[in-house]
């Protein structure tokens, strides 16, 4: 089975996956709202689907591989064909990878680098595979060289998997800023942007719980304005293509990378529902990144989101 699209297959999956970030003034009301969280693949990749709607979720993320391991084998044709079979429902959607946690985009070593850059342009090939439209990566930190050097290092490497045409995005996530990690400001993103030639496949994730950490206070309205300034002067909102809510337990710029339940981290729910109140924030695909130690604790964390979209 040949599992490639073809050139109309590939042209409306790209339009479509555009026209999730489409603005314009209708209203956040005449739109599904996309929430989920990030769900495991135990048992196998078709298998998420079935926690996904469990949740009542309407989108999903997941990891297409072991994402502790480099090693990876290519995807089956029967793994393919079952995913997408779920996928073709229509209910879970958008599909999200994120990429392992291994990928350091920025790292001074050269094999750590290539490697990386193939693990990316890897998942992009799988999301291709898989009818996932997103790919969401962390960017990296460099050990000692400066973060302009790292910003210059991630731009090559964004560079280089551009080069190839897939109809996928890829969404860089923001960082929470610590030591040299790369992305925590919408000016270093803004810039990696431009530096890339302004390829529209290249969209942002704002993690609620990074964004936090590095600074970015949104727990009242006046912030929130602040906080969407920022984003109009740096990379504009045609860019913005995923949110990640966590709360966080770390205080506003102390730059740890703690996620908590919502409402139960230092963001709080004020912040939360100043957030989400934005229509702006409300209307992009949304993912719950919330600590699993309970099995009920995704559908507290939902059931939450929820609350604070409904009111
Ligand atoms: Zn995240
Ligand atoms: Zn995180």
């Amino acid at each position: 089975m040949d599992f490639s699209l073809d050139r109309k297959e590939r042209a409306s999956l790209y339009s479509y996956s555009i026209q999730c970030l489409s603005h314009n003034s209708e209203g956040w009301e005449r739109l599904r709202v996309s929430l989920g969280v990030h769900v495991s693949i135990a048992g196998g990749l078709a298998k998420a689907f079935d926690r996904a709607r469990a949740l009542g979720c309407t989108t999903m993320q997941i990891f297409s591989r072991n994402p502790r391991a480099w090693k990876v084998e290519p995807l089956a044709e029967t793994v393919i064909a079952a995913f997408r079979a779920e996928a073709q429902k229509g209910d879970i959607d958008p599909i999200i990878i994120h990429t392992p946690y291994l990928l350091n985009l920025a790292a001074e070593d050269e094999e750590l680098h290539r490697r990386s850059i193939a693990a990316l342009a890897q998942d992009l090939e799988r999301a291709e595979q898989l009818r996932a439209t997103h790919v969401v990566t962390h960017l990296g930190s460099t050990k000692r060289a400066s973060r302009r050097w790292g910003i210059s290092r991630v731009v090559e490497a964004i560079r280089k998997v551009l080069a190839k045409d897939f109809p996928v995005l890829l969404v860089m996530e923001n960082s929470a800023g610590g030591g040299h990690s790369i992305g925590s400001q919408w000016e270093e993103l803004g810039e990696i942007i431009h530096r890339v030639g302004g390829d529209e496949r290249v969209k942002v994730c704002f993690d609620s719980c990074h964004g936090f950490a590095a600074g970015y206070d949104f727990r009242s309205p006046e912030k929130v304005r602040r906080l969407t300034e920022g984003i109009e002067r740096t990379i504009g909102w045609t860019r913005m293509g995923l949110l990640h809510l966590n709360d966080c337990g770390s205080s506003c710029g102390g730059h740890r990378d703690r996620h908590q339940h919502i409402g139960e981290g230092t963001i709080g729910r004020e912040g939360f529902r100043n957030l989400l109140r934005h229509p702006r924030f409300r209307r992009l695909p949304m993912i719950l990144e919330t600590p699993k130690k309970h099995p009920r604790d995704d559908q507290r964390n939902l059931a939450r989101i929820r609350r604070l979209l409904l009111h």
